[in-house]
Parts: C-alpha cells; structure tokens; sequence
C-alpha cells in the first residue's frame, strides 16, 4: 500500500468579489480536483490550530506529523537543507538577503536592487572565503540560494541560535548589530561570529568588481548581507524510521525541500522544478509516478497557488487551480490503477484578495480504496466541510494516512 500527499501551498481562499463572492477553488473548473473529492472523503483541516496563520515551515511540519510547537527549529535550518548543504548537529544555519546600505548603514534596499542570480553567486562564493578569526573554532560557510538570497551556516562548538535577526524587514533603519538573545556563553560566542563576519562582509562586498560594475551601471550594490531566522537541525525521528517507511519528497522551493529533508524525505530533484509559476509541473507528476515505484509515501508541493494568491490575483488563483487539476490526472490514473491512496490539500490559507496567510481551515480530500466515500463532488472549502473526514488537526493528517497503508501499531491489546 502506497500514498501520494499533494500540498497545493496556500490553496484555501475566502469568498472573494473579484469572483463574485466565490473561493477561487469554487470558482475553477477543476475535473481531477472533483473527480478526488467524488471519490474519496472530504474534510478540512486546521493546519497547526483553528485560527492560526501557519508560516509554509511551521504548517508542512505538522502536516508531516511533527508539532511544530515541540520541533521548529527555525526557518535557517531548513534554507539550509534546502540548497544542499550537509548541516551537521550544532550547526547554527540563517537565511540572509544582500541588500543596500548607503554610507551611514541605513538600509536602502533589502534586494539589492533584485540582482541576478549569476551575480549574486559570485559574491556568494567571495563571501564563503571569510574566516573568523575571534571566536575559538568556528567556520562559516556561505551559499547563495537563488537570486539575492543566500545561506549563512556558522561551525563549530558551542553555538547557539539564540541571536536576533540583523534583517529588521525594513528599510530606511540602520543595520542593528547581532545580540545574543540569552545570557548562555553559546549565544555570546555566535552573536560575536556573526557580527565577525558581517564587518568582514561588508568590506568585501563594498570593493567587490561585481558592485564596482553595478554601480557604474547605475545600479543598487550588493553591499550588505543580512541573516535573520537562525535556525538549527531538529532533534526529532525520521519520518521514515517512525512509520517504517520509504518516503520521498517533490518539490521546487528551497524550503520545503529543506523541511522535507529535515524529517527524513530522499529529494527527488526534477529539471525545471523551481518554485515559481513557471514549474515544470508535468515533470513533477511523472517524477511522483515513477517515485511509487519504489517509496510508500510521495509527497507532491506545489507553490504556484500560493504565489499567485500573494500576488493578489483572484482570477490568475483559478488559472492555476485549473492547471494543476489538469496536470494532476495521470498521476491519479495511476493511483486508481494501483489501489493507492491520494491526499489532496493546501498547507494554509492565503486570501488572494489580502495576500497574506491566514489561519482559515484548508479543504482536504482522501481517495483510496479504504476510505469512507462521502457524498461531496466538488473540492472546494465548502463543499469539503460537509464531507465525512469532517474538522482535522494537521498534526493529525500524516496518522490518518498511515493508517489507511497499515503502518500504525495497534496501541494496548
Ligand atoms: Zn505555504
Ligand atoms: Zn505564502
């Protein structure tokens, strides 16, 4: 018995004007999407607790069956993960812009301007040649991830992720200094690392040949690094260790290969799989079919809903629904063929009409050949609510599945 999991990021909507007063879920012309909701049992599901925004981190570790309450361990950790760093225990790992600061240290911009990925490698690479020289045995590794993105992870004994965040979110506001945010040794130790490095950054970057070039152009330098969400490995069981099973995981963005890898998923790297709009989404869905050759669980993301809803673009939402529902076919063919089990739902709401995320329950639907088939047709967060699988924590979700491929002990006699 196998079980594909398909996590449409940010897929639950409100009612919205721009459609009449529908979701864009009820709104799309969705066949595949109904045809699992026809054939399966529908339900929604508070993704970490009725009301809570969950962040894409926080939700696809409860969805993966891990309190994120408990295990979180911070958003670095998994940026790590995510661009194929080896982050060992004791690592403490942040996600970093290159931003713009102007002579006085005040933030300009916090993109640099968006410099291009090719650029931003290049610094990447000048800035990974650091070493700290005033803290007893630490080494810094720096990774550029995609466009003005990157990765800090600091090495060594003792650190801590307890250190505030040097990117504040905003612009016009000098670039604060790291503080240790408790009075362990550990936090000291990383906060002074960090501030090593990024006095050592900055005079890299300010002389660098790349802004040198970017300026001349008239464009913004890429003079600053600014890490924030320190974050470390998590202390937790494999997924694969705590059901006994081979679980790989399809997905384009950084993050959530990271958290998959974080909790025990093999990556499934597919061409063309980048995170955007532009995903080759047919790709995805043949690596997912071949994937059941050889894992009990599959599991699916796909951020285009979620990109499009933050965009606030209603209308462009049920574009993709419909794309995805389209694309989505053979790979639910194949599980009706076999006699698996399919997932279907959304790791949060995000609202195309606010464009943030928020706590709303996310319609979910289950098919396979166990499952209680209740009357609902359509896959949308009204029609799911009235279906058999009725209100579920996402805590919860990975349980329910397991259970359906007996892979959960019996508890007592
Ligand atoms: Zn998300
Ligand atoms: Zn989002």
């Amino acid at each position: 018995m196998k079980v594909v999991l398909v996590v449409c990021d940010g897929l639950g909507d409100r009612p919205t004007k721009a459609l009449n007063g529908l979701t864009p879920l009820q709104a799309a012309r969705a066949e595949t999407f109904d045809r699992i909701a026809a054939a399966g049992e529908c339900g929604i599901m508070d993704v970490i607790a009725p009301g809570q925004p969950p962040g894409s981190d926080t939700a696809h570790l409860a969805l993966f069956g891990y309190d994120p309450y408990k295990y979180y361990p911070g958003r670095g950790a998994f940026e790590a993960l995510g661009v194929g760093v080896d982050l060992r225990p004791g690592d403490v790992a942040f996600r970093c812009n290159l931003g713009t600061i102007n002579e006085e240290g005040v933030v300009v911009d916090r993109r640099a301007g968006r410099i291009s990925s090719d650029q931003a490698r290049i610094l990447a690479e000048a800035l990974n040649q650091i070493e700290i020289e005033s803290v007893d045995g630490v080494k810094a590794i720096f990774r550029h991830s995609s466009e003005h993105r990157g990765v800090l992870i600091l090495r060594g004994k003792n650190l801590s992720r307890m250190v505030s965040d040097v990117d504040t979110h905003e612009t016009g506001v000098k670039v604060p200094d790291p503080r240790p945010l408790d009075d362990s040794v550990e936090a000291r130790r990383t906060a002074a690392a960090l501030k090593e490095f990024l006095d050592k950054a900055r005079k890299i970057l300010r002389d660098h040949p790349v802004n040198r070039e970017r300026v001349k152009k008239g464009l913004k330098p890429a003079n600053v690094v600014l890490p924030r969400g320190a974050g470390t490995l998590p202390n937790i069981d494999p997924i694969t260790k705590r059901w006994g099973i081979r679980a790989a995981a399809i997905a384009g963005g950084g993050l959530y290969k990271g958290v998959a890898k974080a909790v025990g998923f093999d990556l499934i790297e597919v061409p063309g799989a980048n995170g955007t709009v532009n995903t080759n989404l047919k790709s995805k869905v043949e690596a997912a079919i071949k994937a059941l050759e050889e894992y009990d669980l599959v599991f699916l993301h796909i951020k285009a809903t979620d990109s499009v809803s933050h965009d606030k673009n209603p209308r462009k939402k049920v574009e993709v629904i419909e794309w995805i529902s389209r694309e989505l076919t053979p790979l639910v063919d194949k599980v009706s063929e076999e006699g698996y089990y399919l997932a279907i739902t959304g790791d949060h709401t995000t609202p195309s009409e606010l464009g943030e995320h928020k706590g709303d329950p996310v319609p979910i639907a289950i098919m396979g050949p166990a499952v209680r088939r209740d009357d609902v047709k359509k896959f949308d967060e009204l029609s799911c609510a009235r279906g058999g699988l009725c209100r579920i924590r996402g805590l919860d979700l990975m349980r329910i599945l397991m259970n359906y491929i007996g892979r959960v002990p019996l508890f007592g006699e």
